[in-house]
């Protein structure tokens, strides 16, 4: 079938479209999910991520990358946004963006960080801080689609307070079979924690991970430096580096 035509002969993922925030929730005290209609949304699947751009009255303009946070639903894309204090664009979709107010948005971008809910395969999910976000798009979609895939989830935070979607994520575990999730925390950790703060190592993935020979589907998403160290215990665990998919949000630590 042909493509809608577009101006400029652009693919539709290349246009940028008008986004209309509807809704916002506060997930921690510095991260925030954001509810925009984007009208003719082309849809996405789990994983992708779109590129959002502002611009000042004065013509300047930015633009930076963030995770869809849900599975596609119509016009509905939910991005969750963390506060970089000294950031330009963060603290602005953070703290300054309100409902009914327009940003410009483009995407979905980037095909290869996705999973598909028609693949049975169990899938291992390590995220980083904010990184979060396009796992947690996954564990919905799996939901919605009453997929069967086993899902395992290792997610590193600084803190309890610092962990987004808790709640849900709680009722998931409770509520979808096949679906584990284990927490590693940097800084501080929840009172009765058997262990101290510390990053994630070999053992937490050997621990909360699947073994190399159910040949699970490895997304990892965080800051830069997280993600090389989870894909380097991956690997020398004996996980194929092909089913290691890989999404670097930016440079600092957890
Ligand atoms: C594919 C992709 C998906 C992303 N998805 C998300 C997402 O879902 N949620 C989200 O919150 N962010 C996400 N990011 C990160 C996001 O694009 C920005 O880098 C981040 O919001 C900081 O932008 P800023 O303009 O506020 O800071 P900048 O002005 O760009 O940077 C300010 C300072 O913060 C440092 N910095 C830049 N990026 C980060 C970062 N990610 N973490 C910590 N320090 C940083 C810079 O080195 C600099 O010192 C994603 C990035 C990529 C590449």
């Amino acid at each position: 079938m042909a493509r809608a035509a577009v101006p400029g002969g652009l693919s539709p993922r290349l246009v940028w479209r008008a986004a209309r925030l509807v809704e916002f929730r506060d997930e921690t005290p510095s991260a925030r999910t954001l509810v925009f209609d984007v009208p003719d949304w082309p849809g996405h699947l789990p994983g992708q991520h779109v590129d959002v751009r502002l611009t000042a009255d004065d013509g300047y303009s930015t633009q930076r990358s963030y995770s869809i946070a849900t599975p596609a639903d119509g016009s509905r894309v939910v991005l969750t946004v963390q506060l970089v204090e000294d950031g330009e664009v963060s603290p602005y979709l953070t703290e300054t963006l309100s409902v009914g107010d327009v940003i410009e948005l483009r995407g979905p971008v980037g095909g290869w960080f996705v999973w598909r809910s028609a693949d049975p395969a169990p899938v291992l999910l390590i995220g980083g801080g904010s990184g979060i976000v396009p796992l947690m798009a996954m564990i919905r979609a799996r939901r919605a689609a009453g997929s069967k895939a086993l899902f395992r989830l290792i997610y590193s935070a600084r803190t309890p307070e610092d962990r987004y979607y808790a709640d849900e994520l709680r009722t998931r575990v409770r509520d979808d079979f096949g679906l584990d999730v284990s927490y590693v925390y940097t800084r501080k950790t929840p009172e009765g924690w058997p262990l101290p703060p510390r990053r994630l190592g070999v053992a937490d993935v050997n621990n909360g991970g699947w073994p190399p020979d159910f040949q699970p589907a490895c997304f990892v998403c965080g800051p830069t430096g997280f993600v090389e160290a989870v894909a380097d215990i991956l690997i020398a665990l004996g996980h194929d580096a092909r089913r290691v998919k890989t999404e670097r949000f930016g440079p600092s630590g957890t």
